[in-house]
């Protein structure tokens, strides 16, 4: 009979166990699904600087065009956010030029049509991404731009610019610029110089997929610890 009982208070605590188990998994999975139904009511653009005609700066070794490493940082950090939970708007997802056809200032009707969708989609948060360019080849890093048009754009800058500081092992200022893209809309805008291709380390790096994704990864945090605080 004792053997029956202690078998029986096995029985019962093995129970319990398993109950609260499946209601902590459950309480986890509501979490997560809250989190990521709050997620779909942010709006982020995301803008890779140049496309088409406009290649931006060059890489000094191998010649390869900023356009297009824009372009590919962009699609995974779209990707990347998209599967948070993020409404995603890319300002141009080919190596195309957003100029109007017979346009003739492209550049300018290039920024206008990239003005217009950001200010189309309304977003929480505009990202430009770019790559960096100086006479000097020593100057390496990312650099994280703000206008101080709009209110938050300051302290997201400080947030983003701290978090590829300690993934890079860099200490680099965030700082405050008057580029078009930050300055064409009311809503909170960063634009991310995300290394030198004017530097061999910055250069070869960001010749890697390797190191896009890490990029992608590292600003796609920082999104959710402007709007959540996660890490
Ligand atoms: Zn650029």
């Amino acid at each position: 009979m004792r053997v029956f009982f202690v078998r029986a208070k096995t029985l019962v605590a093995l129970v319990l166990v398993a109950v609260i188990t499946a209601l902590a998994c459950v309480g986890i999975v509501r979490y997560k699904q809250a989190v990521q139904a709050s997620k779909n009511g942010y709006v982020i653009v995301i803008d890779p600087g140049h496309g088409g005609a406009d290649g931006g700066v060059v890489s000094s070794q191998k010649k390869v065009k900023e356009s297009e490493i824009n372009l590919y940082v962009s699609k995974i950090l779209a990707n990347t956010l998209s599967r948070k939970g993020y409404t995603v708007k890319l300002t141009r997802s080919a190596d195309i030029g957003l100029y109007e056809v017979g346009a003739t200032n492209k550049k300018l009707s290039d920024m206008q049509k990239r003005k217009e969708i950001i200010n189309a989609s309304k977003p929480d948060l505009v990202i430009s991404i770019h790559q960096n360019h100086f006479p000097s080849s020593s100057v390496h890093g990312a650099h994280v731009f703000y206008s101080d048009k709009q209110e938050r754009s300051e302290q997201y800058a400080k947030i983003f610019q701290q978090d590829l500081n300690a993934e890079l092992e860099q200490s680099k200022q965030y700082k405050k610029a008057d580029y078009y893209v930050l300055q064409c809309s009311p809503y909170p805008s960063l634009l991310i110089e995300c290394g030198f291709l004017s530097n061999p380390t910055d250069e070869s790096n960001l010749l890697t997929a390797s190191y896009r994704e890490k990029l992608a990864k590292i600003i796609a945090k920082s999104v959710d610890k402007v709007f959540f605080g996660e890490a």
